[in-house]
């Protein structure tokens, strides 16, 4: 990257399908209205990928890219983006993963990757003194995530950060993800069946010697020591026990997910809580790049079926997904599950969602033994789990069937096994939630354009918006609008280069940015920046196919909680106002959910109009 004049980045292209590799240098103007990260590869997919492109296709994009802060001394700045038309859609995905590839990517001069094509065998990527590498991968072929990372770790012999897909994006299971740096996900809407259809094993970096360009190295110090101290201070059980300090909190507001939404009682709670998991299981902290929170930790279990068994501590979400959604309440078993998921190369989420969805049927009689080759899907039995995931990451038998995910597969059981499958009907399944007593995440998750949460995140918030909170969280429209208003942020964290755990104070993130750019970024230019992404995502999808209908949750997903907290509420009956209030709010025609032409020339984006009226 230049030195001087205006802020830019240097992106390299690979084509798989001719091993040629080409570089482009985003121009000051676009690097400032796109930043990087998921904004710039937005841009890209909507250049590159046109109608009629399938998630499969070696016309699909697969990007790698962070952002300007990634690399620098501000905490967290390890991460990066991916972002392609995903499986689980066939719309558009972002997925960011933190550790330490978008550091030392940058260490290379290297602030992206895009990837096009397919190769006809399988490759692997290794970015190296500026310039990536195309090498081969048949040996790696077969191997978990984690084997996969030491294996090209010790061929490498030196420093380095490898992320991979396992068995399951091999095998182009759509709920596949790319996993890295020992349990750093990109996780959401199939971002590693991509990978897989492109027979691309993994992506590879050494820490370089050169350091990311920084406009004002002594301001980028003093803000980001300010934003560090208010990290640490901000939220005081995010450092003391990571992401697993949510669960007793979203279990008060009946938003953690318990045995496939059948209920909200968790009599387990107190096993799950992280208090409980730090006291009886042993851990040691593994932080990721500059991270002063560094919430990440490794865990050893120490007591029940798995004692001795090593891993990752589980993240929230795994928590969740592998405890209560499937009536597990053995923590260990929970751990040894959730570094399994990863380790085959599934998203946490799906996955969770499509084993309490097979426990449910096994228990009512919806599918029989013989529907799951033989396996017993019990309510907790992490064994049967265990067997059922390895069957669906090598599609064997019934995992075949089950490996389009929990919407294709429960749609085409149809009947009551249909209606209690937990999925938006765009294709993805929600996060590790019971969002029946959590609307905000319930609205957004309908209704965003990446098949998981899109306004969610800690850089817009209700306070560093000057907003106020709502005060009844079953209030739909006050709900629906709020979304609207916090609408945008999410894209712009993951434009950043930095992991969101990192970004509680908007003023100081922008300062940072500024630091490091030059720029002169103001609340109301990121907020501009942040939807200008959503429309430009949107338009990409209704380019793919996106209807008003399928912004829209399944049965069971929309049902009434029979228990708990929030029982006997219900945002189904509110769904429609909820809906057309959000696309009215948000500039958007509320009979089909497209932006109006104001709202694209609004955000830059007036040359989109023309599709918009198609
Ligand atoms: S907060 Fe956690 S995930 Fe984020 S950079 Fe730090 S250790 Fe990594």
């Amino acid at each position: 990257m230049p030195e001087e004049g205006p802020y830019t980045l240097r992106i390299l292209r690979v084509d798989l399908g001719t091993g040629k590799v080409s570089e482009e240098l985003i121009d000051g103007e676009t690097t400032r209205r796109y930043v990087g990260g998921t904004g710039l590869a937005t841009k890209y997919l909507w250049e590159e990928v046109p109608a009629g492109v399938e998630w499969s296709d070696p016309e699909n994009r697969l990007t790698f890219f962070t952002g300007p802060l990634a690399g620098t001394r501000v905490s967290g700045s390890g991460t990066f983006s991916v972002t392609t038309l995903g499986a689980c859609t066939n719309m558009c995905g972002t997925s960011q993963a933190n550790g330490f590839f978008g550091a030392f990517m940058r260490t290379h001069g290297v602030d992206g990757v895009i990837v096009q094509g397919a190769a006809e065998k399988w490759t692997r990527l290794h970015i190296h003194d500026g310039t990536i590498q195309l090498l081969g991968a048949e040996h790696l072929l077969g191997k978990d995530t984690w084997e996969t990372e030491d294996a090209v770790k010790e061929e490498i012999g030196q420093r380095c950060s490898v992320f991979s897909i396992g068995p399951a994006g091999e095998n182009l299971v759509r709920f596949s993800a790319i996993v890295g740096d020992h349990g750093h996900v990109a996780a959401h809407n199939g971002v590693g069946a991509v990978m897989g259809a492109k027979k691309l094993k993994c992506i590879s970096t050494t820490k370089g010697d050169s350091k990311p360009r920084v406009e004002d190295p002594e301001r980028l110090v003093a803000v980001a020591k300010e934003l560090a101290k208010v990290s640490k201070e901000v939220d005081p059980g995010m450092m003391l026990y990571g992401t697993n300090a949510g669960i007793a909190p979203l279990s008060a507001m009946g938003a953690v997910p318990i045995r496939n939404y059948t209920t909200n009682v968790f009599p387990e709670h107190n096993t799950f809580v992280p208090e409980y998991l730090r006291a009886h299981f042993k851990s040691k902290p593994a932080a990721c790049w500059a991270c002063v929170i560094a919430h990440c930790r490794m865990m050893e279990v120490t007591e029940g079926p798995y004692t001795g068994f090593y891993g990752e501590e589980p993240e929230y979400e795994g928590n969740a997904e592998m405890g209560p959604l499937i009536g597990m309440n053995e923590p260990g078993s929970t751990v040894m599950l959730c570094n399994l998921v990863d380790r085959l190369g599934f998203d946490i989420n799906e996955s969770g969602y499509m084993i309490a969805w097979l426990m449910e049927c096994y228990e009512r009689g919806l599918l029989a033994k013989s529907d799951l080759d033989g396996v017993e899907m019990r309510w907790g039995d992490a064994e049967a789990v265990a067997t059922m995931l390895r069957k669906i990451a090598i599609r064997d038998g019934c995992g075949d069937f089950f490996a389009d995910g929990v919407k294709r597969a429960a749609e085409r059981v149809g009947g009551e096994a249909r209606d209690c499958a937990v999925y938006t009907l765009k294709g993805a399944s929600p996060r590790g939630h019971d969002h029946r007593g959590h609307w905000l995440e319930f609205i957004d998750t309908c209704l965003s354009n990446t098949g998981t949460v899109e306004t969610g995140g800690h850089l817009f918030t209700p306070p560093n918006l000057g907003l106020d909170r709502v005060q009844d969280r079953f209030d739909p429209i006050a709900m629906s609008t709020m979304n609207a208003k916090l609408n945008g942020g999410r894209n712009l964290e993951d434009s950043l280069g930095i992991c969101r755990l990192c970004t509680p104070n908007l003023a100081l993130t922008l300062e940072c940015l500024n630091a490091v750019t030059g720029w002169d970024y103001t609340v109301e230019e990121a907020q501009e920046m942040g939807l200008r992404i959503v429309n430009l995502m949107r338009m990409f999808n209704f380019r793919h196919g996106l209807t008003k209908e399928v912004e829209a949750p399944s049965e069971r997903y929309g049902s009434t909680p029979v228990d708990g907290p929030a029982a006997g509420i219900s945002i189904r009956i509110h769904w429609d106002a909820i809906r057309d209030n959000y696309y009215e709010q948000m500039g958007w025609d509320v009979e089909t959910g497209k932006p109006l032409a104001e709202t694209l020339e609004k955000y830059g984006l007036e040359h989109l109009a023309k599709e918009s009226s198609v």
